[in-house]
């Protein structure tokens, strides 16, 4: 509260494609895409119609003991895309993973393994904020005040790409990170539910990228000792990585995937867990209390649902993944100054996400760089000393060029002492 005091939140009112302007009618590129839910801009013309055309027919029923022809269809087209043929549906990203990690638990104790209570993830990882998703989450600024109310959860080895060696590659780190897996599998598996990862990307804990390699090691390794694989592609579901799914770099299915995020393109709070016939086979039975029995009010909302049919829509007929690669190489073109410069640390990209660490910075980083970027009409915020740009897809070139010039001026303009901070923090393009 006293941070906002010195530093007001930008006042919005309203967003036009990648751009948001504030009652001044300022400007500020959405260079985070919105905390990483927006994929075709603000107020799409697209995804409006269908929210306003759903508002005609029915906007919100119960869905137990009813259902609507959007949820319907977005359960399909979901099952077809993820190769997972049940869903259900939650409100936002924390949801799901409470959902995934209560319903492995289910199955388990369905199918006579009741002893199989425990979940694994990785360093560094985030899963949201609930008590259940906390508890699987490695972020210490999140967690730790709330560490007495958490069950315990155990930590494996990130196969962050940035620990390699000088004589290793992104890959022998994910084959040692799996190995760590294995390590903590052989003592636990009769204990362990499930393995929560975030695929590809850690975001949260700093934008930390590795080898799908490990991915498909732990998908072997989850088959072998008999425990379930939850991806959470709740940040990089829906196109981030390049693939619709990042699951889909790996060649593997995960038993649970968790999506929210860029589901209804950032315009209304929706979740999904899409999960295979076993585990669905697991609830089939006419006793209420082997049922899996979770439900939010608004699961499954049809306006929410309409939005992310529009979404799917734009996908399939705008080859958006075709377009998304041709931008992401004029965007690369456009950081090579920047890659290049002699404070950037383990620079990495994915699809359309990129990050890269600064060295020699002060305290404070993170907030003067927001500062900083917002005056020159960008919104950033780096997690800290990462920054990364994470912008919606239909950013154009002249977008991207101004990222690109944010992104050095940072370099150059950011005190790397304490000393040259006292001085000054503000700086123009
Ligand atoms: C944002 C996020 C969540 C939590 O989603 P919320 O909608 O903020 O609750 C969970 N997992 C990952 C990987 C995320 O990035």
């Amino acid at each position: 509260m006293q941070h906002h005091e010195a530093t007001p939140p930008l006042a919005i009112a309203r967003g036009e494609g990648a751009w948001l302007i504030d009652s001044a009618g300022r400007r500020y590129l959405d260079a985070i895409s919105s905390w990483w839910v927006n994929l075709f801009g603000h107020c799409n013309p697209r995804i409006n119609a269908a929210i306003i055309d759903q508002l005609s027919t029915i906007e919100h029923v119960i869905l137990a003991g009813c259902s609507h022809a959007p949820v319907l269809e977005l359960s399909a087209r979901l099952a077809k895309l993820t190769g997972l043929d049940h869903a259900f549906y939650g409100s936002d990203g924390a949801s799901a993973v409470e959902i995934a990690l209560k319903m492995s638990f289910h199955t388990w104790k369905n199918t006579g393994r009741p002893h199989k209570t425990g979940f694994v993830s990785l360093k560094g990882s985030y899963h949201g904020e609930t008590l259940g998703a906390l508890a699987v989450t490695d972020v210490a600024i999140f967690r730790d005040t709330y560490a007495p109310l958490l069950r315990h959860s155990h930590q494996v080895m990130s196969p962050d790409a940035r620990q390699a060696q000088p004589s290793e590659t992104a890959a022998d780190v994910a084959r040692r990170a799996a190995a760590d897996l294995e390590a903590w599998l052989v003592e636990h598996a009769a204990t362990t539910a499930a393995l929560i990862v975030e695929p590809l990307v850690q975001c949260a804990s700093g934008m930390a990228m590795y080898d799908p390699e490990y991915l498909r090691l732990a998908r072997a390794l989850c088959d072998r000792y008999e425990v379930h694989l939850i991806a959470d592609e709740i940040a990089v579901g829906f196109g981030r990585t390049g693939t619709l799914f990042a699951c889909e770099q790996a060649h593997i299915r995960p038993d649970f995937i968790c999506l929210s995020k860029g589901i209804t393109g950032g315009y209304l709070p929706l979740a999904c867990v899409l999960t295979t016939d076993r585990v669905y086979g697991a609830f089939y039975s006419p006793e209420a209390r082997l049922g899996f029995l979770h439900s939010h009010s608004y699961t499954g909302n049809p306006l929410a649902c309409r939005a992310a049919l529009a979404v799917l829509d734009i996908f399939e007929e705008a080859d958006v993944l075709a377009q998304n690669r041709a931008k992401a190489a004029a965007f690369n073109r456009l950081l090579e100054p920047l890659r290049q410069h002699p404070r950037v640390r383990h620079f990495r990209h994915q699809g359309m996400l990129w990050a890269f660490d600064v060295a020699d910075t002060g305290p404070g980083f993170a907030g003067d760089v927001h500062l900083a970027a917002r005056e020159n009409g960008v919104l950033l915020r780096p997690i800290g000393n990462t920054v990364y740009f994470m912008p919606p897809y239909i950013i154009d070139s002249d977008a991207m060029g101004l990222m690109a010039k944010i992104g050095l001026s940072v370099l150059e303009n950011t005190p790397t002492s304490p000393v040259q901070r006292a001085r000054t923090v503000n700086f123009q393009v």
